[in-house]
């Protein structure tokens, strides 16, 4: 048992992925005690609600570290005020709307001597590590990323994912950018991109992406977000001794045809469990290499029309 008493730790932004993964994975983590949230419309039963991150912080000063959840385009702006304040700060994935802001976030935290933990869930899904370590040994010589979903099954009526910001089907195809970017032995860069808008949105419902490195590894993505029926969550990388394929989104990994067992750590405690560590070692962990894939895409990639998407 902790000797030292939990991180009293509040949520901001209430929404789909707070009900699903944050409650039970603070509440069953002896270093925090969840103890307020800020969220314009939406409460946490048990514990106090505020309608803004000013107002709880001025409420309860005991505050120590915040989780920010709300959509990416207004993080900055709570993380601003959470970092000044001498918060610890949990950045859902993606940190943040452009680089520049999460650049600005590092600056302000180490300058208030506090903790910044830019999350990416993915990369605690159980397979990573592993394909990581296969891959060290075993270098790539090709990678290919399939991550194709139903939008309207995973994201019903969120406006904020087709708006400029949101992302669009970036919002789940960074989760993969984020597995190649740990798994991968070096780095990547764009060499080019298709972008397909909804003629009504200002996201992409679809993504072609091609990167390629020093060592001539090409690695090519498709995200797509019309995808009915099984959706796709799947990395295969060749290598010369074989292929490496992770499924449903790094739960599962083959080597050379064989699944491997692997030990199946949920992502979001090992997520909080790492944000623990960085809060009492005052250390932080900001990675922007998935995100700046993103803007990349965005700067190279060819844009294209396609037909207007209704809920
Ligand atoms: P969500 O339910 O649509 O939004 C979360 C909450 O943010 C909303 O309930 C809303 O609460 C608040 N919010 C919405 N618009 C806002 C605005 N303009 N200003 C301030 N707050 C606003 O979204 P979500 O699915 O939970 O996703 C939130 C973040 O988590 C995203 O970055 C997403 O990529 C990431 N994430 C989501 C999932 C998932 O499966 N859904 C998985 C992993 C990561 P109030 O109206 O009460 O303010």
């Amino acid at each position: 048992m902790s000797t030292t008493s939990p991180i009293k730790l509040a949520i901001v932004g209430v929404g789909k992925i707070v009900h699903d993964q944050h409650v039970p994975a603070i509440t069953a983590n002896t270093d925090f005690a969840l103890v307020a949230s800020a969220s314009r419309n939406n409460t946490i039963e048990g514990i106090p609600g505020f309608k803004s991150i000013e107002e709880m912080l001025a409420a309860m000063p005991e505050i120590e570290a915040v989780s920010l959840c709300m959509p990416p385009q207004y993080r900055h702006a709570a993380a601003h005020v959470a970092l000044t304040a001498g918060k610890h700060v949990f950045l859902e994935k993606p940190p943040g709307a452009t680089l520049s802001e999460v650049a600005d976030l590092e600056a302000l935290a180490a300058a208030n001597g506090v903790s910044l933990f830019t999350s990416w869930h993915s990369r605690y899904a159980p397979a990573v590590q592993p394909a990581k370590a296969y891959l060290a040994a075993h270098p790539p010589i090709n990678m290919q990323v399939t991550w194709k979903e139903d939008v309207r099954h995973w994201h019903p009526n969120q406006d904020w994912i087709w708006q400029a910001g949101g992302l669009g089907v970036f919002d789940p195809g960074i989760n993969a950018l984020s597995i190649v970017t740990e798994i991968l032995p070096s780095l990547v860069f764009l060499t080019g991109a298709t972008l397909e808008f909804p003629e009504n949105r200002d996201a992409p419902i679809a993504a072609e992406l091609h990167f390629n490195n020093a060592a001539g590894v090409p690695v090519h993505a498709e995200f797509d977000w019309r995808q009915t029926g099984k959706q796709s969550w799947d990395i295969v990388v060749g290598t010369a001794q074989g292929e490496v394929k992770l499924s449903d989104g790094g739960a599962r990994l083959w080597i050379d045809g064989k699944e491997q067992p692997l030990e199946k750590e949920a992502e979001y405690p090992s997520l909080y469990r790492r944000f623990a560590g960085l809060v009492k070692s005052g250390g932080s962990d900001v990675d922007v290499a998935p995100l700046r894939h993103v803007a990349d895409a965005f700067m190279l990639g060819k844009r294209k029309v396609v037909d207007a998407f209704h809920d």
